[in-house]
């Protein structure tokens, strides 16, 4: 047994680091856990538990903090958008429950609007299919209106509304609060994904979803996990569902006990503090930027919500001699590998998230930017 392989993961099995400036994102191990945290979990994996007991404890602690009524874990927010859609199709009927993914018979039909059908490294759809559900998709990439969403809603057989918050999302969608009480007129449960949006978890809440569904791992910062914040009966039929297709995404004992940990931590932030110290981080990045030569930079504020900015620095391609595309290439190339946000390179425009990133990590990537642009 090799400890020292473990002090260094990176060098001692050759893998090149990476400056993650896209944000909570999985390909890159998403996010960086505090000490507490890792304890937690290191700790965790030393014990055995009764896990319906450590389900249940965490979820009334996590459930007590939020003011809901109980919390579901599943092995990441994908997993459990797939159990609280099969939670709300068969409930507490075992024979149905075993005889997922069939669902003839069942009120089967999920709607979601077509602007919410996002893919975060997957089809959102496919996470709702996965449970024998049918998706009925609501109005069209241009929008969907209160009565398109409510005429999707009105036919036979739909027992779910599932509702997206993501930077992803298509603009014209119906807001969730007003999609809630339309489906809600009308008797269907309502789950909302909010995987990378933990930091507004109260906003969300406050939207009246029976369930609110976020990752642990995302902005959260725990191991990988997902939570489900909701009503009690549909937090029971979820924890059934491990006995059934939710056996490939049960939650283990350090993704419980790390989410719990990951949301004490997040109750004792001074969250004035962290959005004052973020906003200072981006201005000060974006300060440094603009001594690069070519590059324009600017803060810009996070659009569905979240408090902090991303910086966003435009290439003069021209005087540059070199695309976006290219730059972001070159960086992508080192080691460390330097990853930024490309949705906007077809405008010029590369996009920096740094909540996750230390100093030292951000002075490396503005050597780099120097090296490549010139000084
Ligand atoms: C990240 C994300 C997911 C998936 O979360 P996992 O915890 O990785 O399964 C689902 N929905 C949205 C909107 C996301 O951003």
């Amino acid at each position: 047994m090799n400890r020292d392989l473990y002090r260094d993961i990176h060098q001692n099995l050759g893998l090149r680091k990476v400056i993650n400036a896209r944000g909570s994102y999985t390909p890159f191990g998403v996010s960086r856990s505090s000490d507490l945290v890792a304890e937690a979990v290191g700790e965790s994996l030393k014990h055995y538990f009764i896990m319906d007991e450590l389900a249940a404890a965490a979820g009334q602690r996590i459930a007590a903090h939020y003011r809901v009524d109980d919390v579901a874990f599943a092995h990441c927010a994908a997993g459990a958008l797939t159990m609280a859609v099969a939670a709300i199709m068969v409930g507490d009927d075992m024979d149905r429950l075993y005889g997922l993914p069939a669902s003839s018979g069942i009120n089967n039909r999920v709607v979601i609007q077509a602007g919410h059908l996002v893919n975060y490294g997957q089809p959102l759809e496919q996470a709702v299919r996965l449970a024998g559900a049918q998706v009925i998709v609501a109005g069209s990439e241009a929008g969907c209106s209160p009565g398109e969403l409510d005429a999707a809603l009105a036919n036979d057989g739909v027992c779910a509304l599932v509702c997206v918050e993501s930077r992803l999302c298509k603009p014209g969608t119906v807001a969730a609060p007003a999609a809630v009480s339309t489906a809600h007129n009308r008797q269907i449960a309502v789950l909302l994904d909010g995987a990378a949006q933990d930091l507004r978890l109260p906003d969300l809440l406050s939207f009246g979803a029976d369930i609110t569904i976020v990752s642990g791992q995302k902005y959260f910062a725990g191991p990988t996990c997902g939570l489900a914040l909701g009503r009690a009966d549909l937090v029971r039929a979820m924890r059934l569902q491990e006995r059934g297709i939710g056996r490939a995404m049960k939650p283990s004992k350090e993704g419980i006990i790390g989410a719990l940990a990951a949301v004490e931590m997040r109750a004792n932030l001074d969250m004035m503090a962290w959005t004052e110290e973020q906003q200072n981080k981006s201005m000060a990045f974006a300060a440094q930027l603009k001594q690069i030569r070519h590059l324009t930079a600017t803060c810009v504020l996070d659009p569905t919500g979240l408090p902090f900015s991303r910086v966003r620095a435009v290439l003069d391609e021209k005087a540059a001699r070199t695309t976006a595309t290219d730059l972001v290439d070159a960086l992508a190339q080192g080691d460390p590998m330097i990853a930024v946000q490309e949705h906007e390179l077809a405008l010029a425009a590369l996009n920096f998230e740094l909540v996750g990133l230390r100093a030292d990590e951000l002075a490396v990537l503005w050597q780099r930017l120097t090296t490549l642009l010139g000084p």
